[in-house]
């Protein structure tokens, strides 16, 4: 196992569940004056349910990221027979960031874990996350483990995953080959796939049971991120 030298890990749903989206969202949605009388649950299953002309709409550039977090707020608010302006819903957007993010939680396992990796290898996180992730680094209690520069945000780079160029940017940055890095992620599609066609090893954090799409073939498959432990510091 020591022949790797770089971990690589998806954000959301990997080192961070998310728990703080919806907390954050109910909150906020019983908060705001427009928002206050709508059912709070409903409204979180309505923002959760993404239609995916929306999703294709952000893959192909159509959407930037903020268009695209407007769009959810728009295609939820649709389901009140409500249409608030772009002013409102950044507000409301704003507001919700800021209940979410008080919402995230310190686990000291897994801040222990992070350390204990950081002694064997360079870390660094890839995230197409929609709203700020060195936030929400710095709110698990991770900022020293991840460190400003190994977070590579697909918004701020202009890539998304599975774009080839997303994965090569913590390479160069490191100075590491692709066949000594494993990436660690939910997404088959974005963790997996696309990090081993970039010539990655990867491990599949499955939490929910769900089936591969591509006969792409990971290195470990794990119900939790905390199962990588015995896989990355056993050296025996
Ligand atoms: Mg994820």
């Amino acid at each position: 196992m020591k022949r790797y030298k770089l971990l690589l890990f998806d954000l959301d749903d990997t080192l961070l569940y998310s728990d703080w989206y919806k907390k954050g969202l109910v909150q906020t949605i019983g908060e705001h004056t427009l928002t206050k009388n709508l059912d709070a649950a409903l409204f979180l299953k309505k923002k959760l349910h993404v239609p995916s002309h929306l999703i294709e709409k952000l893959k192909n550039r159509e959407f930037t990221p903020e268009e695209f977090r407007r769009a959810r707020w728009q295609h939820a608010f649709f389901h009140f027979d409500m249409t608030p302006d772009d002013e409102i819903i950044n507000e409301i957007d704003t507001l919700f960031l800021q209940r979410g993010f008080s919402c995230i939680e310190q686990d000291p396992s897994l801040i222990q874990l992070l350390k204990d990796l950081g002694t064997h290898y360079k870390l660094g996180i890839v995230t197409n996350a929609l709203y700020d992730p060195r936030q929400k680094v710095y709110k698990m209690g991770l900022s020293k483990v991840f460190p400003n520069d190994t977070i590579f945000c697909a918004e701020e780079l202009g890539l998304r995953k599975p774009d080839r160029e997303l994965y090569y940017a913590p390479l160069k940055y490191f100075g590491i080959k692709p066949e000594e890095t494993v990436f660690i992620g939910d997404s088959w599609v974005h963790d997996v796939a696309g990090a081993i066609d970039s010539g990655m090893a990867a491990i599949w954090i499955n939490t929910r049971g769900a089936v591969p799409t591509t006969g792409h073939s990971p290195y470990a498959v794990v119900s939790d991120v905390k199962d990588i432990r015995n896989l990355l510091l056993d050296f025996k």
